[in-house]
């Protein structure tokens, strides 16, 4: 019955399992494991468990499965399995499906820890890793080869907002048989269509849009049944990285409002894209909302809205975008996303910092670059007190 409900309806309910209580809210199983009603059962249980049936919280966990499969309704996928953290989940999927010998091709413009994952993580292992221009068709078609596992990518990149062509890239990619791996947060789940483009695996850090107001971290694989319980689930079950029935609470209340928050968060972006566009102060901004972002169509033509980050290059460089942000009265200096609260980073000194300077000028962040997480403030307070931060430098 709930694959026919629209997507508000499923944040809100799909997936809810009622204990005898009938709690209206889910409930917390904080437990680290399940009582057995006898020997036989554990060992029947341990042969191969049900599906509504549990062993160890590291293996899974009932508040945990409701937010698994809350998400994979959501995203349109047969399943998921939820992370610690975002990392969590871009390294372990990444581990479970490659082995020495394998190749991967990586777009470059990436979160500084998915870089670490690929560049030096990946290859001490024996995994090879081809990095691109994830936005030149050309680059990702020459990279391909006959023994290229996966393709990893971030549909839209951090902190300067590439958009690739991801249709594009997955109909390359598995023309060699490559599995299309997605690092969707910048899209949100509310705006992908990342499964009909293509994205065979797609994943997000739930500490951004899901939880949405900077409490928990967390994190979401999402793919077909067969890939998160036969390839996943025995690695990140013997590995770690579970997600804890708390924070997997956390997160379904992030759910329930997600949808709106987004869009609120990404109308407001827009309308303060809108404002500051051609300011003399700034030397770029970019959004792909703004028909002048250089993959606005590709962005128009894949997602349902732009998301919620800008990025504003100061034309005064580093000096003048401290200056910037020091004079901010509403927006914090924090370096999470997707937050409640409008949050602005200086990449190239905080999240980007550890990246040579070549690096940093190949990926456009520059000195000036401010990250722009917009929040569900009144966009006009948004903009008079970006435009006060401008007038300081
Ligand atoms: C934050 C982020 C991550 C990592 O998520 P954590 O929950 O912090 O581990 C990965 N990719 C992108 C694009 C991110 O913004």
């Amino acid at each position: 019955m709930t694959q026919d409900w629209g997507k508000r309806t499923k944040l809100v309910h799909h997936g809810a399992r009622r204990s005898q209580y009938g709690e209206v809210a889910e409930a917390i199983y904080l437990t680290q494991g399940f009582v057995y009603p006898d020997a036989e059962a554990a060992e029947a249980r341990f042969l191969q468990a049900g599906a509504d049936e549990f062993i160890y919280a590291r293996y899974g966990n009932p508040t945990v499965a409701v937010f698994e499969e809350r998400v994979a309704a959501l995203e349109g996928t047969e399943d998921a399995f939820a992370t610690a953290s975002g990392m969590a989940a871009v390294s372990g999927t990444l581990m479970a499906m490659l082995r020495a010998g394998d190749h991967v091709v990586s777009s470059r413009a990436l979160f500084g820890s998915c870089l670490y994952i690929l560049e030096e993580v990946l290859t001490r292992y024996g995994v090879e890793v081809t990095f691109v221009d994830g936005t030149d068709l050309d680059q990702w078609q020459a990279a391909l080869r006959p023994d290229t596992r996966a393709v990893f990518l971030e549909t839209v990149s951090n902190p300067t907002l590439e958009v690739i062509d991801l249709q594009a890239v997955a109909a390359l990619a598995h023309a060699v048989g490559a599995q299309v791996v997605v690092d969707n947060v910048f899209a949100t789940p509310v705006f992908s269509r990342a499964v009909e483009l293509g994205a065979d695996v797609i994943i997000y850090s739930a500490t951004k849009h899901i939880d949405g107001q900077g409490r928990a971290l967390g994190g979401i694989i999402c793919g077909t049944r067969a890939f998160i319980r036969k390839t996943v689930e025995p690695y990140m079950k013997h590995t770690g990285g579970a997600l804890s029935p708390f924070n997997a609470w956390v997160m379904l209340n992030g759910l329930t409002t997600i949808d709106l928050r987004v869009r609120a968060q990404a109308a407001s972006a827009q309308a303060i894209a809108e404002a500051l566009e051609g300011d003399g102060r700034l030397a770029r901004v970019l959004y792909p909302g703004l028909p002048a972002h250089p993959q606005h169509s590709v962005a128009k033509a894949q997602m349902s809205g732009f998301g919620t980050v800008l990025a504003l290059d100061v034309a005064g460089g580093k000096e003048a975008a401290f200056r910037m942000l020091n004079a901010l009265q509403i927006a914090v200096i924090s370096n999470n996303l997707g937050d409640a609260r409008t949050i602005v980073t200086h990449p190239a000194t905080t999240t980007h910092q550890r990246l040579p300077e070549d690096q940093k000028a190949a990926l456009g962040i520059t000195p000036g670059l401010i990250r722009l997480s917009v929040g569900l403030e009144d966009t006009a307070d948004l903009i008079a007190d970006l435009k006060c931060g401008l007038g300081m430098i």
